[in-house]
């Protein structure tokens, strides 16, 4: 039965990846869109849901049967209903786009989380695998997470789990775009890590634009500055994981988003901290993510066969 695909989409602030992706897990088609967020909610969900009836089409013309559509928005989504309650970058508000996708479609339809569904992926195929318990955290602009338990991550109450980037690491910190100051993502994100290299540089101009993958470079080769705005970061991350870890004693958390790809600059120093803050407690394998942006589309599939009762696909690679 290797003709049966999923039609995946990953949908974010700016871009969508799509794929076309076998029970087993392995991606045969992708496709790129821009998500044109700035046309407004309405024009993005046309858009959406285009671009999967266009990529149902083409696998019919090639041959494949398409059985299931998995989506992923950013947000809170409410898996069990279906539906995109509230975005920032996207600007959803209780947008029932899993049975918008159904009428458009006719195909059975997942409505899924970014970040759960990369975690999902990293656990089930991925830097996880093997392991049961999974913490799968994303550090880009933002910081989230996803609790994965043999194979289904956790939602929550209100389709909001995962918030890790909002735990409170530095109560006199910066201030957090929720508003609060000194949440974990004000604190260690990509940007923020930015940010505060260029107020450490202060007037001296070179640190504008700074990117965080620059300020591990800089740490690496001994600029003083770079190195304290690194391990500020790596400090603040490891207090976050550590609290992550008291809560939900993973087995392996696995680092995902655009900071993970500093590797070990990261992972070395991030093992110390987190070696430090343990007392009790079982210390977790700490791995970098291996799916790297295909995680999502991989996951949004993952969540849809899941949904038609397909659960066998990956333990049999
Ligand atoms: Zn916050």
């Amino acid at each position: 039965m290797n003709d049966r695909v999923v039609v995946a989409l990953d949908v974010g602030g700016t871009g969508m990846k799509c794929a076309l992706v076998r029970p087993d897990g392995v991606v045969v088609h992708t496709e790129r869109h821009p998500t044109g967020a700035s046309r407004g909610p309405v024009a993005v969900v046309e858009t959406i849901l285009d671009v999967a009836e266009g990529l149902a089409g083409k696998a019919r013309a090639d041959g494949l049967d398409p059985v299931a559509l998995g989506v992923a928005v950013p947000g809170v989504v409410d898996e069990a209903r279906g539906v995109a309650v509230w975005s920032a970058n996207v600007g959803f508000r209780d947008v029932p786009l899993r049975d918008l996708a159904v009428a458009r479609l006719g195909l059975p339809t997942a409505l899924g989380h970014d970040v759960r569904v990369g975690g999902l992926a990293e656990a089930r195929l991925g830097a996880g695998r093997g392991a049961g318990h999974v913490l799968f955290v994303a550090i880009g602009t933002g910081i989230a997470a996803a609790h994965v338990v043999d194979g289904s991550a956790t939602v929550g109450a209100h389709g909001a789990a995962g918030e890790i980037g909002h735990i409170l690491v530095r109560p006199d910190g910066p201030r957090c775009g929720c508003g609060r100051p000194g949440c974990l993502e004000a604190v260690a994100s990509a940007s923020a890590i930015g940010r505060r290299y260029a107020d450490l540089a202060g007037s001296s101009g070179a640190a504008a634009e700074v990117t965080a993958a620059e300020v591990a470079e800089r740490a690496a080769a001994g600029e003083p500055l770079a190195v304290q705005a690194w391990r500020e970061a790596v400090e603040a991350l490891a207090d976050g994981l550590a609290t992550g870890q008291a809560l939900f004693d993973v087995a392996t958390i696995v680092l995902g988003g655009g900071l993970a790809q500093a590797g070990d600059r990261l992972l070395v120093p991030l093992r110390a901290a987190l070696h430090e803050r343990m007392t009790f407690h079982r210390e977790p394998r700490l791995v970098a993510a291996a799916l790297g942006d295909e995680a999502g589309c991989l996951g949004a599939a993952l969540l849809a066969l899941d949904a038609l009762g397909v659960r066998d696909h990956q333990e049999k690679r």
